[in-house]
């Protein structure tokens, strides 16, 4: 059977430092400040955004229940200062011959607006690789693809293919949770440990990004 890769895009095809995290907790906190004059100094927003994360897998989730601020306008304000931050990313080295490598397909499903998927693409080196095959929540006008599968259905169509046809790799548990329901294969990459161990969603697990490639070839034959 003819296998696709659905590549997540932050911190899959390329690493989130610390630093870089921090900065978006940051950026979430002053979205939410700034543009909804949420009443919170910056560091209990801040605060807020790291909790509302372990909480719902979700930054943004804490101030659109808290303060009654539709999600879809606290997406837009974060992803308006997200943007600044691409520079920031350090891409990987020959990232695109080692995707080239690999005998299967390939899309790009994220979390991120799709301007701030096109912008890190380019930052990375991968746009033209996967141009016309990259695809954003906002696709399907929803903000999350951890919170039900029907966002992986309707990327599976768009794309025209069977979700058994498809090896879906996140970083994010959370994600690949609701990809299993109807039928992907998942891959967790993880970079210290492998906190999501015993998790029956997850296929294979790989620390970092050349050992996923190596485990695509070797288990999945890509
Ligand atoms: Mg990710």
């Amino acid at each position: 059977m003819q296998k696709n890769i659905i590549w997540d895009l932050d911190n899959t095809l390329y690493f989130e430092t610390e630093e870089y995290k921090n900065k978006l907790n940051e950026v979430t906190a002053l979205a939410a400040i700034k543009d909804f004059n949420i009443p919170l100094d910056f560091a209990t927003a801040t605060q807020k955004v790291k909790e509302s994360y372990m909480t719902y897998r979700d930054g943004l989730e804490f101030f659109a229940r808290e303060y009654k601020i539709p999600h879809q306008k606290l997406y837009t304000a974060y992803h308006n200062y997200k943007s600044e931050l691409v520079d920031m990313i350090e891409p990987y080295p020959n990232l695109l011959e080692k995707l080239q490598s690999l005998n299967c397909q390939q899309y790009v499903f994220s979390t991120s607006s799709k301007d701030i998927c096109e912008k890190i693409l380019k930052h990375i080196g991968l746009y033209n690789f996967f141009k016309d095959r990259f695809y954003s929540v906002e696709d399907f006008n929803t903000y999350k693809k951890n919170e039900s599968s029907n966002v992986y259905q309707k990327l599976c169509q768009t794309i025209g293919i069977s979700p058994h046809e498809c090896i879906f790799v996140d970083d994010s548990y959370s994600n690949l949770d609701f990809a299993k329901q109807i039928g992907m294969t998942t891959i967790r990459i993880y970079y210290r440990n492998n906190s999501a161990k015993g998790m029956t969603f997850i296929d294979s697990a790989y620390k970092g990004i050349d050992e996923c490639i190596k485990g695509l070839k070797e288990t999945y034959g890509c």
